[in-house]
């Protein structure tokens, strides 16, 4: 049986290759305990005006994991799609965000502050997604207008029927929608206008590199013209560094996230970064 597989045979038992299947097995378990044990933290990272002055956070997923440490998003929100933990996580950082907003609402300082939750493709393919955000903005009693959820081009673009269905009936409820590192995946505008959509949001690769090339510094100048012809607010994620800032702002980008302004951080950080933002009154 193995002679006759030849090449398959062999890659199966080649050990790089069990040791990663080996690997990925026991993270998988570990996740499923992640939740019930209380694992998951967010952390927050700031989003600023053109003044600098905060106008909200994107909520971002760490796990806190009992001997890996802290592990980022990127070691397993996959994982997390593919066995379809991702769903009970998702509301879980749905409820935590909503609940910060509720909390936010009682100071003047914080009451006007957005929170940006991003959702997996397998999140909003639930059935009962849109009964999800209802049910969770009403028991936190967050004001939705505050509330966004970043999807990415390519969820969007998966089923546009259901899409445009359930992203219709949750602005209804006030929230809004970003499309999350946009410029990476099949853009047209054809779809953008049928969206009920608020902002875009570059990917931070452009950002990166738009001051070293040339068809990077088109692109995302071309991001920024076409937000404004639509109506949208455009954000940039990822600027690290002063040239970068003075760059977008020079070409109408008015929303900003990335380490010059603010690294993820937990809650208290956060609003310690909050508190120590010049006030508006004195920026002009
Ligand atoms: P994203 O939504 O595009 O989030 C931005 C990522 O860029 C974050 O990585 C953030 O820490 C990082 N970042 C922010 N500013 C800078 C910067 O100036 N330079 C650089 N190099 N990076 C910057 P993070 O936290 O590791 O998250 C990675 C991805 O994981 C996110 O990308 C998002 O797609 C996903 N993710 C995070 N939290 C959640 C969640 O609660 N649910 C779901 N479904 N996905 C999540
Ligand atoms: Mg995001
Ligand atoms: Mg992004
Ligand atoms: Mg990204």
């Amino acid at each position: 049986e193995a002679k006759r597989s030849g090449r398959n045979a062999i890659r199966f038992f080649d050990p790089a290759t069990h040791a990663a299947m080996a690997a990925r097995i026991a993270l998988e378990a570990d996740l499923r305990h992640a939740l019930p044990q209380g694992e998951f933290r967010l952390h927050y990272q700031l989003q600023v005006d053109q003044w600098r002055q905060p106008v909200g956070a994107e909520v971002l997923l760490r796990w806190q994991h009992p001997r890996r440490g802290m592990v980022a998003p990127g070691s397993f929100i996959a994982l997390a799609e593919d066995t379809d933990l991702i769903s009970p996580i998702g509301h879980w950082v749905l409820r935590e965000a909503c609940q910060q907003l509720r909390r936010w609402a009682d100071a003047p300082a914080t009451r006007e502050l957005q929170l940006a939750v991003n959702v997996s493709a397998r999140q909003f393919r639930q059935i009962d997604f849109v009964e999800q955000v209802r049910s969770v903005l009403e028991s936190s009693g967050a004001n939705p207008r505050l509330l966004k959820l970043e999807l990415t081009e390519s969820l969007v673009l998966v089923n546009l029927a259901d899409t445009l269905a359930k992203m219709q009936a949750i602005n209804a409820l006030g929230v809004r929608f970003a499309i999350d590192d946009f410029g990476t995946g099949q853009s047209s505008l054809a779809y953008l206008t049928r969206l009920s959509l608020d902002q875009l949001k570059i990917d931070q690769t452009f950002v990166a590199s738009m001051l070293g090339s040339h068809t990077d510094a088109v692109i995302v100048q071309t991001i920024i013209g076409m937000a404004k012809s639509l109506g949208l607010e455009v954000i940039a994620e990822g600027v690290e560094t002063e040239e970068q800032l003075a760059f977008l702002v020079r070409n109408g980008c008015r929303r900003f996230q990335g380490y010059l302004l603010g690294r993820p951080v937990p809650i208290e950080q956060l609003e310690l970064q909050l508190a120590s933002a010049v006030p508006a009154e004195a920026a002009d």
